[in-house]
């Protein structure tokens, strides 16, 4: 055995020389060329200076906006060692604006943080940041024996080197390639990868170089990054200035005083669950649904919705996550209802979180209920292929056809004797389009991310109210909705109830 392996392995050794001694592949001839072009051909690392911003996916305020939260300034921004295959951020965060727009949960600004993280491209997000810069991109290709095409778009011809990578969070895998755009001047000039999001289907996320620049010693290096994801920039440098070859320090920041923060990239914010409660034993598991009484029922998981019985169908409030989601909030349902089809749902607000199990429900002949503010969302979303990982809408042929009512600022559903009205908000800085939904005869107020309660209730009006709950409330009293509880979509630990006091406390009043 050890004889027959030591003549694979000298065959293996002479076969690479023999390609050794012969001329490189296209493909690597083209990664030659263009490392030599930018000047950077023995680059081991790469330090950018710069400033710019980055934020959430799918938790911005403004539908159609960018998935903007914070901006990053006056430090090195990356510094890229692709030998070790890694990337130091180093920067001052800042909020964008005061008070925060989107999925911030506050209308304080965070405390800007100098914020010094470490990533190892050791899952799909960081490889992918890796190969965001044309450098990166070029050596990814070269470790990872790229292939070659040509490609016009607007006109202008392109190189494409592509290389196979496993998409996903490691628990969903799916395959994907990265590929890089290069143009005749050996210029890297786009990097592109297809992902695949619960929501939003198989989009391009993709890091575009512009702004060309000799930063002396013969290097040339894009000036503006800018990444998005789908349409919207996730991300954006201005480099004023960089090294190569300076030292990177891999080695993790000492956890005194190191912000934590989100790192720029892929990653939608996510609320906490029932289950959130820090400390203590764990809480016993809670039942799948709780009884509200008149023919509604909360429905219990990660996430929440309330299932609420008419004449001859069910109503949804919030159709959250994922399909494995939507598939058990459906299955509690029909037990529950059994033999009425699941007309409605309720959508509050458009953020990704609560909108992933929508494209499940439109594959059960649901419609959509949101506010106008959403116009077209839906529409495009909805149409968009699911092809990386299919999810049950893209398993049908032919797709059901998607519908939505568009409501605005208050719009109510009744049969005479149940009833569920939704109510826009105004002031809302979480989101555009918010919506609350009210049931009167249960006196149940739901709201989403406007309200989201501790996990112990508070006794007294609290110091520092949170400008969520003082907007929530003035709008509750605006409305002269009279509540007994509230329900809010990320439930507190036990799923203990909400009286209409809370509100109040957490708004710094006493009733
Ligand atoms: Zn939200």
């Amino acid at each position: 055995m050890f004889k027959k392996f030591w003549i694979a392995g000298a065959l293996a050794t002479l076969g690479s020389m023999v390609w050794m001694l012969s001329a490189q592949s296209p493909a690597q001839k083209v990664i030659t060329d263009s490392l030599k072009a930018m000047g950077v051909s023995d680059v081991k690392t790469l330090t950018l200076y710069g400033e710019g911003g980055d934020g959430f996916v799918g938790q911005q305020r403004n539908p159609t906006g960018d998935y903007w939260r914070w901006y990053n300034d006056s430090y090195v921004v990356r510094s890229y060692d692709f030998d070790a295959k890694g990337f130091r951020t180093k920067r001052t965060h800042w909020e964008g604006a005061n008070p925060p727009g989107g999925g911030a949960g506050t209308t304080t600004p965070a405390p800007i943080q100098q914020q010094d993280q470490i990533t190892m491209a050791n899952n799909f997000n960081a490889q992918v940041e890796m190969a965001m810069t044309p450098v990166g991109f070029l050596k990814m290709a070269a470790a990872n024996n790229a292939s070659m095409t040509s490609k016009t778009e607007k006109g202008k011809k392109y190189t494409v080197l592509s290389y196979p990578i496993d998409g996903g969070d490691g628990k969903q895998v799916y395959k994907t390639t990265v590929n890089g755009y290069i143009d005749s001047a050996n210029m890297v000039q786009k990097v592109e990868v297809m992902i695949s999001d619960n929501f939003l289907g198989d989009v391009s996320w993709n890091a575009v170089f512009t702004d060309w620049k000799d930063w002396g010693n013969g290097v040339k290096f894009p000036s503006k990054i800018v990444q998005r994801q789908w349409d919207p920039r996730i991300f954006e440098l201005s480099v004023t200035n960089l090294k190569v070859n300076a030292p990177v320090d891999l080695a993790p920041p000492a956890t005194k005083g190191g912000a934590k923060g989100a790192p720029a990239g892929a990653g939608a914010a996510k609320g906490a669950g029932p289950g959130a409660a820090k400390g203590g034993a764990a809480p016993a598991p809670l039942p799948v649904s709780e009884d509200l009484g008149n023919g509604a029922w909360l429905y219990i998981n990660a996430y929440t919705s309330v299932i609420v019985e008419m004449k001859d169908h069910i109503l949804l409030i919030e159709g959250s996550q994922n399909d494995a989601y939507i598939e058990g909030l459906l299955a509690e349902a029909k037990r529950l209802v059994p033999n009425k089809p699941v007309r409605y749902v309720i959508n509050t607000h458009f953020h990704f979180d609560h909108t992933g199990g929508l494209r499940a429900l439109v594959a059960e002949g649901t419609t959509i209920v949101t506010h106008e503010r959403n116009k077209g969302l839906f529409e495009r979303v909805i149409a968009q292929p699911h092809k990386l990982v299919p999810d049950k809408l893209e398993k049908m042929s032919p797709h059901p056809k998607l519908k939505v009512e568009y409501v605005g600022e208050k719009h109510t559903f009744t049969d005479g004797s149940q009833t569920v009205e939704t109510y826009a908000i105004r002031g809302s800085t979480h989101s555009e389009g918010m919506m609350i939904v009210y049931l009167p005869k249960q006196k149940i107020l739901w709201n989403t991310d406007e309200f989201n309660v501790n996990n112990v209730a508070p006794t007294a009006p609290v110091d520092a109210p949170n400008g969520y709950q003082v907007n929530l409330l003035s709008e509750v009293e605006r409305l002269g909705l009279q509540i007994e509880r509230h329900i809010p979509a990320h439930l507190p630990a036990g799923n203990r109830k909400v009286g209409a006091q809370e509100l109040y406390f957490m708004a710094g009043r006493d009733k």
